[in-house]
């Protein structure tokens, strides 16, 4: 069993198609093993993101993930992480397959409804700045 970390961003939940994006997880077979909703401050965002902070576009994704709530989750599967990117798609809506969230539910690449962990360590980074162990056993 491996867990990835995965955000429901606010573009999906001013939408209100989170409870369908949470619906497509369960049905593909994650176990949900942590879920809170936030309102992100932009220094908050800005610490989650930190890897991209030379980034162009990172003012804009700090303001995006601080413009609202977002729902943070802990999810669990076998081969956890990659089976999450592949759900989620390719980061543009608009290059993701058919059938991914970011193809249902993006409407760009600064609105795409989902985040994923990338690898194993990011996702003990990502699942650590927002989960305490306690809610993570
Ligand atoms: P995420 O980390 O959100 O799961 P990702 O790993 O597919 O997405 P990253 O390269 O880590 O993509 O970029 C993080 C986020 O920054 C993307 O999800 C997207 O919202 C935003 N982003 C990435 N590239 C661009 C870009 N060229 N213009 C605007 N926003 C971008
Ligand atoms: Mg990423």
């Amino acid at each position: 069993m491996q867990r990835t970390f995965a955000i429901i961003k606010p573009d999906a939940v001013r939408k209100r198609v989170a409870g369908q994006i949470l619906a497509r997880i369960e049905s593909e077979g994650f176990t949900v093993r942590a879920l809170r909703m936030i309102h992100l401050s932009k220094a908050e965002a800005e610490g989650f993101y930190d890897v991209h902070r030379e980034r162009p576009f990172f003012g804009g994704l700090t303001d995006f993930m601080s413009s609202g709530p977002c729902i943070v989750l802990c999810l669990e599967a076998p081969d956890a992480i990659r089976k999450w990117r592949d759900l989620m798609g390719a980061t543009d809506p608009a290059k993701a397959a058919d059938g991914t969230l970011r193809k249902g539910f993006g409407a760009s690449i600064d609105n795409n409804a989902t985040h994923g962990s990338d690898a194993t360590e990011t996702a003990a980074f990502e699942l650590g700045y927002f989960f305490r162990g306690m809610e993570l056993r």
